[in-house]
């Protein structure tokens, strides 16, 4: 018989013998390593290791050791799992094969065991349990398939997104979640995991088991084996249904605010109502989806006819004509008498509307109406200024956010609708008032000419010293009204576009130095002091314009400063320009005032008890402009101002002419 002792001692597997008193008899060198020890024969009772555990963690005493049960019990134990704890700290999983020795005589002489160490496959089995559990827990679907696209494996978020159970997916194609229509998708992604590729959040669509499509963001990657060999490919499928939702509906919002600020906006800056519904219009047909869109005015034409067609999109205008009058038809009621927003999925369907138009209304060859919307637009004094109506031939178009937007869209239009009419009406008062002013000034012009007359034959008779003073001050009075109705005259003409210059060369200076002269004999409150350059100062100009443009401002600045202060004139020529300015230590003005001094009627507050019609400076301005000059001011309030124009000179050419 062949000593197996040397087998046993070389094997890798752990092997030791107790004696039936629980002594360690034997044990390989297998054991030792596995005990982390080597026990003492005889000594040492039942087990190399004395602290050992069941696989819940719990002791097990030496004595209740699966070895010590089977001396005690005369009973193998197979397969018992147990831990034990090394010297060092280390802990080891044991598979334990137990069994009695018996001897000739059937005596229980003592027993061997076999130890096996597990701790690897333990460690692994922990591993996969904790994995299984996350898979399982994950809210992503988790699904492995083979190189062929055979479902291995699948979580309950698979179950749950897909609507396939484990048991209905596990074995089938993983075709069955991809539509048709993106079969090549299934090629592609084999082929990337075939050269280990992985594929990463890629956003696709897949079908639930009841045909619903469902958008996921799909991560595929390649499962090696233990070789390294791809045999295989885990999917992890996020459903992003309610990302793509809300992806959708800020793009939509960001749509809709951008469509109400460019109409909010196009439509404010028109003064023209026809513009402003026809971009109304438009832009609301284009904003719901509809296949047409009108707008109707709420009125009522020469024939007594209502609901005047005014703006179409989408539709031509032929498709109205027979559409009618349907100011008492029930479905454009409620948007005439201001009620409210109309808005059907079906409008074939509505027992309200069913028999009336639009959707009987309409005529052959033109789209049917199946959804329906109708907007009133109402102006800020609550009158109904219209409405706007939209058609589809499709069933349900129209949602509540198409009410929100072209509701809002309506009440913009409506205040523009009332401001280009305020501005139609007040563009025809001015136009009125323009008319009266021209005709009131020419008929004033006319008596005043005869009454000048008439005083100055007067005042050439013989007239005592109180008389003559007399008449001296009502032609001066005379004079100034004359001013007056010839500025407003030449305002009449300027707005005709008939205000005609007589161009002619002359001394700017000369004219300046007359003017100047008329002022101190007529005014002996300011004095004025010059600041002239030495020779004439040569312009080509209407001289009779010019002279009134220097007394304008001459005379403000004089009117301007009622304290009396100096008055500083010059002139100067610079550059090619000839350039006045006048300056005062006057009232001043303001910034915002400086702003508006150049417009017809505008008199700064405070000057009311200083005669004027506010029309000197316009007219300075419109007369400079027009010779190709600049006019400008400088002023600060309670300091006084400085107004200056300056034209093109003509000296040079003056010069070049005589040389
Ligand atoms: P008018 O003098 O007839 O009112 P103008 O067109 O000449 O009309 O002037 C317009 C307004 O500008 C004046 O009413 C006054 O308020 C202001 N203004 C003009 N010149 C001066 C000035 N030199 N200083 C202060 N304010 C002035």
């Amino acid at each position: 018989m062949i000593d197996l002792t040397p087998v046993i001692s070389d094997s890798p597997f752990a092997i030791y013998t107790c004696d039936k008193d629980g002594f360690i008899t034997y044990y390989n060198p297998a054991c030792a390593v596995i005990w982390g020890r080597s026990p003492e024969l005889g000594k040492d009772r039942w087990c190399g290791s004395s602290d050992i555990f069941y696989p819940d963690g719990s002791p097990i005493a030496l004595d209740n050791c699966p070895m010590a049960m089977t001396v005690k019990t005369g009973k193998p134990q197979e397969n018992s799992l147990v831990t034990i704890k090394q010297p060092n700290g280390t802990f080891k999983n044991l598979k334990i094969f137990s069994r009695p020795i018996f001897n000739e005589q059937g005596v229980l002489n003592g027993a061997h065991n076999a130890l096996i160490d597990v701790t690897e496959n333990h460690e692994q089995e922990v591993r996969n349990a904790f994995l299984s559990a996350i898979v399982e827990s994950s809210d992503d679907a988790i699904i492995s398939k083979g190189l062929d696209g055979t479902i291995k494996t699948w979580n309950c978020a698979a179950e749950r997104i897909f609507g396939y159970t484990e048991a209905e997916a596990v074995g089938k194609s993983i075709l069955i979640l991809i539509p048709a229509s993106r079969r090549q998708e299934e090629d592609i992604i084999l082929n990337s995991i075939k050269n280990g590729r992985r594929v990463d959040h890629f956003e696709t669509v897949r079908l639930a088991k009841d045909g619903r499509e469902i958008p996921i963001s799909v991560t595929i990657s390649p499962i090696k084996n233990g070789k390294g060999i791809i045999v295989g490919a885990s999917k992890v499928a996020r459903d992003i249904t309610e990302q793509v939702r809300s992806q959708e509906l800020i793009k939509k919002h960001t749509r809709d605010l951008e469509a109400l600020n460019t109409i909010g906006k196009s439509i404010s800056e028109k003064m023209d109502v026809n513009l402003i519904l026809q971009r109304v219009t438009d832009a609301t047909t284009k904003t719901t989806g509809a296949a047409f869109g009108a707008f109707f005015y709420n009125t009522t034409n020469e024939r007594g006819e209502s609901y005047m067609l005014y703006a179409l999109s989408g539709a031509p205008r032929s498709a109205f004509e027979s559409f009618g009058m349907p100011r008492n038809t029930a479905v454009f009621h409620p948007t005439f008498s201001g009620e409210g927003i109309v808005r059907v999925d079906d409008i074939t369907k509505d027992p309200r509307y069913g028999h009336n138009p639009p959707h009987f209304g309409m005529p052959k060859g033109h789209l049917p109406v199946i959804s329906f919307l109708s907007v009133p637009v109402v102006s800020s004094s609550g009158t109904v200024l219209g409405g706007l109506f939209f058609g589809h031939p499709e069933k349900g178009v129209f949602n509540a956010d198409h009410e929100g937007i072209v509701g809002n869209i309506a009440s913009q239009a409506a205040i523009a609708i009332d401001n280009s009419r305020l501005f139609e009406e007040v563009k025809s008062l001015s136009a009125k008032k323009d008319e009266f002013i021209a005709l009131a000034s020419h008929e004033l012009k006319t008596p005043l000419t005869s009454i000048k007359g008439y005083l100055q034959l007067l005042s050439k008779g013989n007239h005592s010293e109180t008389e003559q003073r007399f008449l001296k001050k009502s032609l001066t009075q005379l004079d100034k009204l004359n001013t007056l109705i010839d500025d407003m005259l030449d305002m009449s003409r300027i707005q005709a576009g008939k205000l005609s210059f007589q161009m002619e060369t002359f001394d700017l200076k000369e004219l300046l130095l007359d003017v100047i002269d008329e002022f101190s004999h007529t005014n002996t409150t300011h004095k004025i002091i010059k600041e002239l350059p030495t020779g004439p100062v040569l312009v080509e100009a209407d001289t009779q314009r010019l002279e009134q443009a220097l007394i304008n401002l001459i005379g403000n600045a004089v009117k301007y400063s009622p304290k009396k202060e100096n008055i500083l004139v010059s002139l100067k020529t610079e550059d090619g320009k000839v350039t006045f300015s006048v300056k005062d230590y006057g009232i001043g003005l303001t910034h915002e005032q400086r702003q508006l001094l150049f417009s017809r009627f505008y008199r700064a507050e405070g000057t009311g008890n200083i005669s004027g019609l506010g029309l000197g400076l316009y007219l300075t301005k419109q007369i400079i402009t027009r010779h190709g000059g600049d006019i400008y001011v400088n002023s600060e309030f309670g300091k006084g101002s400085e107004f200056s124009f300056s034209l093109p000179s003509k000296a040079k050419e003056q010069s070049s002419l005589t040389s």
